[in-house]
């Protein structure tokens, strides 16, 4: 039995993982970490009988303590629950699942103790991949990608250690307004912009997948995860969803990876690595599909992927302020309080406007995130 603990348990790679569990019946649940989701989380605790549960909020901890009195698992709060749920003496592998750099401590904290990580939770890498690779290899531990596109990469690298990688293709839906101009983005509304073609996902990378942020920290995040130069990773439109990225090697030779979208498949072969399992759902029907379509992204209309190559291409701080400043600037359109090119706009502000820091630090990366925080609020 493998013992995992799950950051997020209660968003949708979360409660993927736990089908996964489920539907396995040998990976063993040690610690679950949440948000506000306590009924949920309640439930999970019921299901899969963790020894720690954390929640974010004190106030939440003593009301969850109270519904489970009956079962022997311990309530924790805050960062220190956090923590402390990702550090798990009992357990060997972290899925971090959890949204934003939030994540960030804990997989920091995990990776010290000696845990394998699953990981989800891109913002860690965009935001710290100059920390977190290095402390991954001096602790001997694996960052298995969960990210439907970097498993497509590491499973195209499988067996091809010591051949060098001429290009990573990474893939795009191009999200729901794929095809649109400027003009037609002015009047959108978070309900447009929930309704992905392809993936059913949590309402950040969502939004992040209408604005194509979310590709731009994807290539910040392949950037780190397979030590490849920006130059080398290339966006490929590819509206079906089912090629799920792609590299080329130096004899122009492409391994790809394909599937349904389903994102069991990437997270089961995290849990598993390098075993693959078999896994229920539908398979790709290439005679149903017909064809497969590609196109060039439109980096004017959708200039949030031009600012993730350059402020990955300028390093330092510039994506931790690119990550701060679109969590921020996503929250608010969630919220109603900003339009949705707003998002860009406030992304390329901060970029402009946040002092640069080379090579920052854990701390310096936080204080960068509320800097950027301070200068939105003051603004917008
Ligand atoms: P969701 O919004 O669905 O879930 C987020 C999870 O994080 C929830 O369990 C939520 O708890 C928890 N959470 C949020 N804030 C806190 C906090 N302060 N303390 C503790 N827990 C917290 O997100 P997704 O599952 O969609 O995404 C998770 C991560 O995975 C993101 O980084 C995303 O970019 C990445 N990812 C997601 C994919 C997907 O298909 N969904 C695909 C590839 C990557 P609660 O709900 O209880 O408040």
């Amino acid at each position: 039995m493998k013992n995992i603990a799950i950051l997020g348990s209660t968003g949708s790679i979360g409660t993927q993982t736990l089908e996964v569990v489920r539907e396995q019946g040998d990976l063993n649940v040690r610690a679950l970490a949440a948000g506000r989701n306590i009924e949920l989380l309640e439930a999970q605790i019921r299901e899969f009988g963790p020894e720690l549960a954390a929640v974010w909020d004190e106030k939440d901890a003593v009301k969850l303590r109270q519904k489970v009195r009956d079962l022997p698992v311990r309530v924790t709060a805050g960062m220190e629950g956090l923590i402390e749920a990702a550090v798990m003496p009992e357990s060997e592998l972290l899925v971090t699942a959890i949204v934003g750099m939030i994540g960030l401590r804990p997989t920091a904290a995990a990776i010290e103790a000696g845990k394998h990580i699953a990981l989800a939770n891109k913002e860690t890498l965009v935001t710290a991949g100059h920390l977190i690779m290095p402390l991954a290899k001096k602790h001997g531990v694996s960052i298995l990608p969960v990210d439907s596109e970097h498993s497509a990469i590491f499973q195209a690298l499988n067996g091809e250690s010591g051949n060098r990688i001429s290009k990573i293709l990474l893939t795009a839906s191009g999200g729901p307004f794929r095809g649109k101009t400027k003009e037609q983005l002015r009047d959108i509304q978070v309900e447009d912009a929930l309704k992905h073609p392809n993936w059913s996902m949590g309402k950040k990378i969502t939004i992040d997948s209408a604005t194509m942020v979310n590709k731009g920290l994807e290539v910040m995040e392949a950037r780190w995860l397979f030590g490849t130069p920006l130059e080398q990773i290339q966006v490929v439109v590819q509206p079906q969803s089912v090629i799920h990225s792609m590299v080329e090697f130096e004899d122009g030779s492409i391994m790809a990876q394909l599937g349904m979208p389903d994102m069991r498949l990437p997270i089961q072969y995290a849990l598993y690595y390098p075993q693959r399992r078999p896994l229920s759902g539908r398979r790709l029907d290439f005679f149903e599909l017909g064809s497969i379509t590609f196109e060039k992204p439109d980096l004017d209309t959708f200039d949030g992927l031009r600012l993730a190559y350059e402020a990955a291409a300028r390093g330092g701080n510039l994506p931790v302020i690119y990550n701060a400043a679109n969590e921020c600037a996503a929250a608010k359109f969630l919220d109603r309080k900003i339009s949705f090119l707003n998002i860009t706009q406030i992304i390329s502000g901060c970029m402009s406007h946040i002092p640069y820091r080379d090579n920052p630090s854990l701390d310096e990366i936080l204080d960068t995130e509320q800097a950027v925080r301070e200068w939105i609020e003051s603004r917008w």
